[in-house]
């Protein structure tokens, strides 16, 4: 038997509605001086819960949508200990390893090189500064995936500095807390510096 005409439309109006309210959202970005920046987050216990793999999402498509190359969540209004990495060859690292964007959850550091190494950091909520930031150049450190899969990696250089940067956002802590106050710039004058490097 043929459905109605109408329930036919009705099933299709469904279908539409469904898909743009799952359709990932571009989030604002906290900005510096909101409480939330400076706040402890929460271990995810349910990886799979939907609220969870809908924040990733969004996440993911803010951090693109701003071409960042991670975010954390605290940084969207969300005290949960959820980060996004998406290294991409970018002016300021032309070399940096191209890889899709990572949603790493209850990240930590299991061990670190002893070598440190400063170099220019910003942040999507501390608009229009940039600062030199010493960071541990090798790390080893284990989290999960939006699957809830456990990976332990080593990390160096700028993927270990993004992962170090975000890891710090889940515990309230900017890249500006880690600089020393001389090298803390404006975008302006790092933009100038850029080109002088060229
Ligand atoms: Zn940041």
């Amino acid at each position: 038997m043929e459905k109605p005409p109408e329930k036919v439309v009705f099933l299709l109006l469904g279908g539409i509605v469904l898909m743009i309210m799952k359709k990932p959202k571009i989030l604002q970005v906290a900005q510096l001086g909101h409480p939330i920046i400076r706040q402890k987050t929460k271990l995810i216990k349910n990886i799979k819960d939907e609220n969870v793999q809908e924040l990733v999402d969004n996440l993911i498509a803010t951090c693109k949508d701003l071409n960042g190359v991670g975010i954390a969540a605290p940084q969207v209004y969300e005290p949960a200990r959820l980060f996004i990495v998406w290294s991409h060859p970018n002016p300021r690292y032309p070399k940096a390893p191209n890889m899709d964007p990572t949603a790493m959850i209850n990240p930590k550091i299991l061990s670190r090189s002893k070598e440190i190494k400063k170099d220019w950091e910003g942040c999507l909520s501390i608009p229009g500064i940039r600062a030199l930031v010493p960071r541990y150049i090798n790390i080893e450190v284990e989290y999960s995936d939006r699957t809830g899969k456990v990976y332990k990696k080593k990390f160096k250089e700028f993927v270990a500095r993004i992962f170090q940067h975000e890891l710090d956002h889940l515990n309230g802590i900017v890249f500006l807390d880690r600089a020393k106050s001389k090298d803390i710039i404006t975008e302006k004058e790092y933009q100038l510096i850029m080109s002088k490097k060229k």
